[in-house]
């Protein structure tokens, strides 16, 4: 038997709440109140409740919600921002938009998030600001990040793309740091129709202030006081996302239930690691990774019978073109290095059926020989 298995389904994700889409479409389409608005105020009002924070700021896409909230930290030129290798392209390259320089730390073997030691290790008087990747859906290891920025006088600031609803020790994403930037790419666990993203913090000060960046840096009409953005979130999206955001917790859980699935086969199965799950959090499985020896061979053979697969991602940042001025070469970054050459992400949406799930451990376990 062979069974096609995609590597998500937006559709049956959106399919059943249909309605509920439309009727906030129609609202935005009769009010003709685009940009800005009530349907933004009563997405940020909801997103800043739903993380435990006191604010949420919307923007136009995760990265810019990483630079807006580097900027209305304080951080810019000749400042260092200590972040993982192992990221989505746009975590160092918002550090390099506001004129600082990106310095990475190595990450945990097991976890994947970045390893305290490391980022101790790389913090110099240059430093201001640490920026933890929440992989995966995965809370970095934040009470130890929190004691050492504290020790040292660090700004904290979370790559929560990945993350929204993933909590640790009872605190969720976007609670913990000074801020947390999350993006609403539509294959997100939290995705907009479109383009979208939002910072959080419970700082009214930093709130202002990105509000300001985000409109051109006005405080009142006509009023410049920052050179800034035109980082708006559309009204359509705050009202599509309001929508994806009562879903969240059952998307999650729908992803922890294919998760469980995985990692219940995935740890009998020889040749085969997991990315381990932190007891003291709960992830959200925003990919399901999986790290063999010989991947590409592994995932052209998954490719084979049906199974899509993706790799997040294949060269660590600093090792990209766009990075080689800084000088750092293969075996800077070893942990980070041997991870992007080991690992497969396998189908992962909230609706993947069991049966799928069972199809895709079965083509691991062929493809493994
Ligand atoms: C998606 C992502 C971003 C960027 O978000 P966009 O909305 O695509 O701009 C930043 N960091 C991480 C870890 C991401 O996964």
């Amino acid at each position: 038997m062979t069974m096609k298995v995609p590597f998500v389904d937006l559709k049956a994700g959106i399919q059943p709440h249909r309605d509920e889409y439309l009727a906030q479409i129609t609202d935005v389409v009769d009010s003709a109140w685009f940009a800005g608005g009530p349907k933004v105020a009563q997405f940020e009002k909801a997103f800043a409740e739903y993380c435990g924070a006191e604010h949420a700021v919307s923007v136009c896409t995760g990265t810019d919600a990483l630079i807006l909230a580097l900027r209305a930290l304080g951080v810019g030129p000749g400042d260092e921002v200590i972040t993982a290798p192992n990221s989505f392209f746009a975590t160092a390259e918002a550090i390099s938009l506001v004129g600082a320089t990106p310095v990475f730390a190595d990450v945990r073997d097991d976890t994947l998030t970045i390893d305290t030691a490391a980022v101790e290790a790389a913090v110099t008087e240059k430093t201001k600001c640490v920026v933890p990747v929440h992989l995966f859906g995965q809370v970095a290891d934040m009470e130890p990040l929190e004691a050492l920025c504290k020790q040292r006088g660090l700004l904290l600031l979370e790559d929560s793309a990945q993350a929204q609803g993933a909590s640790r020790g009872g605190r969720r994403a976007g609670s913990i740091g000074h801020a947390a930037g999350f993006s609403f790419y539509p294959a997100k666990n939290l995705g907009a129709f479109g383009e979208g993203g939002a910072i959080t913090t419970s700082s009214a000060e930093i709130a202002d202030t990105l509000r300001a960046l985000r409109d051109h840096g006005q405080v009142g009409k006509h009023n410049h006081v920052h050179i800034g953005y035109n980082a708006r979130l559309a009204s359509i999206q705050a009202a599509c996302l309001s929508v994806r955001l009562a879903h969240l917790d059952e998307y999650n859980a729908g992803r922890r239930r294919a998760a469980t699935r995985y990692g219940a086969a995935f740890a009998e199965m020889a040749g085969v690691r997991t990315v381990h799950e932190d007891p003291a959090g709960e992830a959200v499985y925003h990919l399901y990774v999986i790290r063999v020896a010989n991947r590409d061979a592994a995932a052209a053979s998954l490719n084979e019978a049906g199974v899509a697969t993706g790799i997040h991602y294949p060269v660590p940042i600093h090792l990209q073109p766009a990075y080689a001025s800084l000088g750092l070469g293969v075996g800077s970054f070893p942990v980070a290095e041997r991870a992007a050459n080991e690992m497969i992400s396998l189908p992962m949406y909230p609706e993947l059926p069991d049966e799928a799930v069972d199809y895709v451990i079965d083509c691991v376990r062929k493809a493994l020989g």
